[in-house]
């Protein structure tokens, strides 16, 4: 059996055992998942977005597992960021596109050059500065109905009228982004997909070594007809489901526990927490539990939810059993209700599991009222993280029984 990727650092070995908050990226499920939009899309490639640190799991081991897995394309926000990446695959794959999705800041052309990075140019005037700085190869990002970034429809139809914009342009990929893919009945979908069929249809004989791409992770289950060339998707890597309405396709990657540092009583009618807004009829057990909104657990997932906000409340897996929170969602710290569990089924020391396979990521992001998206981009640095292979479950959570599901 392989082991943990990355062990301790030497310097953490000391803190190992005052370890509060547990993040677990299961990285085999990442390539598990990578693999799945290479069979929803068999003939296109499968390129990844990793920007915000591949959505917060850590950009390094994120990019070394996808590049293993077969990926050969990969997005990020901003070039700094396309920096890391090319760091990261350093002596693995050295040519390996990275494009740059917010395109070309003026006088960042330098940047994007050094580091053979490719900006995905959003306006004619970024057109114009690239084509002044290089002849290297770039994307035209088009904009079919997001009305967020890409070529207006203006400056397209210019674009695709004039050969004196394509002079001296090493276009390597043409593409645009679904405003709505999440939503599969969503009009718009099917709207932006004939847009951009035209264009590239336009352009591809003026650029023929160019690429076309329109579909994030939602986008690539919408049909043979939105794939093109290449698909780019983010959260679906990384097991969030990229629907609103349809079940999640994905594996779990991402498991967040944090550990219980008290079991205690709570008197009848006495409260817990900031606000004292938790009170309960009889006398209660709680665990007290060492993460909260500084590692990015949501404070709008205290129970009852805060005042004015329309929310559920946060539950968390404790003891093969999910049970709520109670009270405020605090800095450093997390309340659970353990009481409708058998005593002594939780003692100090035991891992909660925030989310993973037993309280999805999407459910907690439900709860919270956001997205899996931002749950992910928002989880702390205070977590040690752990990067496993070989489908272990990570073993804090073997000894605390939630290799079982839950009922
Ligand atoms: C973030 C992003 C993606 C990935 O979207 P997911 O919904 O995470 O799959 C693809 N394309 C563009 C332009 C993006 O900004």
């Amino acid at each position: 059996m392989r082991t943990k990727s990355s062990a301790p650092a030497p310097a953490d070995a000391p803190f190992e055992a005052d370890a509060g908050g547990v993040l677990t990226i299961n990285l085999d499920a990442l390539a598990a998942n990578y693999r799945r939009f290479q069979d929803t899309a068999p003939h296109a490639e499968v390129g990844a977005v990793v920007k915000a640190n591949a959505y917060g799991l850590g950009l390094k081991p994120v990019v070394a597992a996808l590049a293993e897995a077969g990926c050969g394309s990969f997005f990020v926000a901003e070039a700094s960021e396309g920096r890391a990446v090319r760091e990261a695959l350093a002596g693995r794959a050295d040519d390996v596109p990275i494009y740059v999705l917010n395109g070309l800041m003026a006088g960042a052309a330098p940047a994007f050059i050094e580091y053979g990075l490719r900006p995905c140019l959003s306006s004619l005037a970024e057109i114009g500065e690239w084509k002044a700085a290089t002849h290297l190869p770039c994307a035209i990002h088009f904009d079919t109905g997001m009305n967020r970034l890409g070529l207006t429809a203006g400056e397209t139809a210019e674009f695709m009228a004039s050969n004196t914009w394509s002079e001296g342009l090493d276009v390597a990929l043409l593409m645009s982004h679904l405003a709505c893919a999440d939503d599969p009945d969503h009009e718009l979908n099917a709207i932006q997909r004939e847009r951009f069929a035209h264009i590239v249809d336009t352009l591809q004989p003026r650029f023929p070594r160019a690429v076309a791409s329109l579909a994030n992770s939602g986008g690539a289950f919408l049909g043979a007809d939105y794939h093109f060339d290449l698909i780019r998707p983010g959260i679906g890597l990384y097991g969030g489901n990229p629907f609103t309405a349809r079940d999640n396709p994905f594996e779990t990657v991402v498991t967040v526990e944090a550990r219980v540092l008290q079991v205690k009583d709570v008197p009848a009618g006495e409260s817990t927490g900031y606000g004292a807004s938790s009170t309960g009829e009889g006398v209660r057990r709680v665990a007290v539990l060492a993460a909260g909104y500084a590692d990015g657990y949501f404070r709008s997932l205290s129970f009852p939810s805060l005042p004015g906000l329309q929310a559920q409340g946060g539950v968390v897996a404790l003891a093969g059993r999910i049970v709520p929170i109670a009270g405020r969602v605090s800095m450093d710290l997390i309340v659970a209700d353990i009481t409708s569990l058998a005593e002594g089924a939780v003692s100090r020391g035991d891992m909660a599991e925030l989310v993973g396979r037993h309280v999805p990521l999407d459910e907690v992001a439900k709860r919270a009222g956001t997205l899996g998206y931002e749950i992910l981009t928002s989880l702390g640095e205070r977590y040690r993280r752990h990067y496993t292979r070989g489908g272990r479950i990570p073993s804090s959570a073997a000894d605390n029984n939630m290799g079982r599901s839950v009922s």
